[in-house]
């Protein structure tokens, strides 16, 4: 016989035998004992959460003569018959193939022909949704004139691309992802019956990785049954599924409680040089937090989503800060989305992991605990939330009616505690002063090869950095992140580690100036502003001079108000939309 697929074998045959979706289940019996059925049914979750077989279940418990409590006996010839696919009066249909209209036309006329072996027609058809419109108006018809004794189960990933006239003639249920524990627990009794032996944390990582997918779970099981010599490892089950440990993901936390950016970047390239996957990385770290930050808070170890409660945990729970934690959340999950957009994963990631491991604003304030704290963050984050709305709005107001209210009087409004980076204006003047187009091109043409040259530490600080305008003996250097600008203008490693390289390769150091990309432009037309008023018209930094200060005026106040929305919120709350 040839190999049959986990998931197959052990294919639930009794809603008993569905793993979390009771409420589902429950209310399908109840209706099956009481014989208060319907005549059309949806079926809608994620991909293997059990629809498809609940449908199955369903199919016998309405046919089998020795169904109980709304379970079939699985033995009847009926039972077997619609297990084994044989029965003609169950029919299952795959939409993602049979997506025309003259399929749904012939399961029309067929579905007037009375039963031949059961007492109920059913027709089942999966990813139902991929029907095409021909299709869903000829299944419509049917069900607007049910015939008697059929039963249709429509089962779909994306209920959201079923039409409501659909929808609104059948009874809905909604199957939600199955639980870590309930994945397990299923894993284990197929392990037990196969008298397989098996680690614990193994089974975990499995239904970690599985994401709320019992086939899922039981395909990546089956992988690691095909390597295991009759005992399945937790090492082993990392390997299948990309997955990272607790214990790397917890020294990972650790550097950024510790503010530890060497540790922190040495750990990140560790676990991507093994072949982690980024994106489960950013997963794992966000659920990861989420244990933590739970546990903290209820000291229960039922609520774990992904982690289990060891010494190292629990020492790490009560160490890390709620803040820090909620920190890497809100950054991981920006690095998330960014990561989505970008074929540069790492470097992302690097950049998350500089941010994470900077002594947070919050670290120096002294922090409350506990409910009180939360409400307070509340309120403090609505009063943001509503100077913020104001700020779009005059954004938008001056991106739509030209001027935009006067910088000054943003000026005036800005917080005392300013967590924007600081430009050093008098220095980058000096640089843009004497700038020249030549100077810049050089130092544009070797700066990739500079970073490639930097350790991995301050690697990671330039891999953002970008020359915006250079002097003989200068540079001006803009970057993504305020952080990194903080970064990069004290860290004096790696100021001259930059100084001796230049020297190298262009003959000569070159002082180098932050400048986060954002306020690059307000600080440029600031330049030309005071180069005018000195009475020079020599615009060392723009082709053109007059063109640009026409042009640059309102971006120029845009900028100021962007700049001072991220100084209020942070770089990571500001998003700014053209
Ligand atoms: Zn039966």
């Amino acid at each position: 016989m040839s190999y049959q697929a986990l998931y197959r074998v052990w294919r639930p045959q009794r809603f008993s035998d569905v793993a979390g979706q009771e409420a589902v289940t429950r209310t399908l019996r109840n209706a099956l004992s009481q014989g208060n059925t319907s005549h059309a049914y949806l079926f809608s979750g994620p991909r293997g959460t059990g629809k498809t077989s609940a449908a199955k279940i369903f199919a016998k418990a309405m046919n089998c003569p020795h169904a109980q409590d709304g379970e079939p006996c699985n033995a009847c010839e009926i039972c077997e018959g619609i297990t084994m696919g044989r029965l003609n009066d169950v029919i299952e249909i795959d939409a993602a193939s049979n997506n025309g209209v003259e399929e749904i036309r012939d399961i029309r006329e067929k579905a007037n022909y009375a039963p031949t072996q059961a007492e109920y027609k059913v027709y089942i058809i999966d990813e139902v949704h991929m029907l095409s419109m021909g299709a869903f108006n000829a299944l419509l018809k049917t069900l607007e004139e049910p015939p008697l004794n059929v039963v249709f189960i429509l089962a779909t990933t994306e209920p959201h691309k079923i039409p409501l006239t659909i929808i609104s003639r059948t009874q809905r249920f909604d199957f939600r992802r199955i639980s870590a524990g309930d994945i397990v627990e299923r894993m284990a009794y197929i392990l037990k019956e196969k008298a397989v032996d098996y680690e614990e944390d193994a089974l975990l990582a499995i239904a970690k990785a599985a994401e709320g997918g019992m086939r899922d779970a039981l395909s990546i099981l089956d992988q690691a049954l095909s390597f295991s010599n009759g005992l399945i490892t937790l090492e082993e089950t990392l390997r299948i599924t990309g997955s990272i440990t607790q214990d790397l993901l917890g020294e990972y936390v650790s550097s950024a409680l510790n503010s530890d950016t060497e540790k922190g970047l040495e750990l990140l390239h560790h676990i991507l040089q093994e072949g982690k996957d980024a994106n489960r990385l950013v997963d794992d770290a966000i659920l990861f937090c989420r244990d933590l930050l739970i546990f903290k808070k209820t000291g229960e170890e039922t609520v774990l989503k992904m982690s289990k409660a060891d010494d190292r945990f629990k020492k790490l729970a009560e160490a890390a800060k709620a803040d820090k934690l909620y920190e890497i959340i809100r950054v991981m999950n920006q690095t998330q989305q960014e990561i989505r957009l970008s074929s540069h994963a790492e470097v992302y990631l690097e950049v998350a992991t500089v941010r994470l491991t900077q002594p947070s604003a919050h670290s120096q304030d002294p922090v409350v605990h506990g409910a009180p704290a939360d409400s307070q963050e509340l309120s403090a984050l609505k009063g943001k939330m509503q100077q913020m709305q104001k700020m779009i709005e005059q954004l938008q107001e001056s991106g739509a009616k030209g001027p935009a209210p006067k910088p000054a009087a943003v000026q005036a409004r800005k917080p005392r505690k300013q967590q924007a980076f600081k430009v050093n204006n008098v220095q980058v003047f000096k640089i843009l002063d004497k700038a020249t187009k030549d100077d810049l091109n050089k130092l544009k043409d070797v700066w990739p090869d500079l970073i490639d040259y930097l350790p991995a530490g301050q690697k990671a600080i330039m891999k953002t950095s970008n020359p915006v305008a250079a002097s003989p003996t200068g540079l001006v250097v803009t970057f993504d992140y305020d952080i990194l600008c903080e970064r990069a203008s004290t860290d004096t490693f790696l100021l001259e580690s930059i100084g001796d390289y230049l020297e190298k390769v262009i003959g000569h150091r070159a002082e180098l100036c932050t400048v986060p990309s954002e306020q690059w432009p307000t600080v440029r037309q600031a330049f030309i502003k005071q180069m005018n008023g000195n009475g020079s018209a020599d615009d060392s930094s723009g082709d053109d001079g007059q063109q640009d200060r026409q042009e640059d005026t309102a971006p120029a106040e845009e900028d100021a108000l962007v700049s001072e929305a991220i100084g209020l919120f942070g770089k990571d709350i500001v998003q700014i939309k053209e």
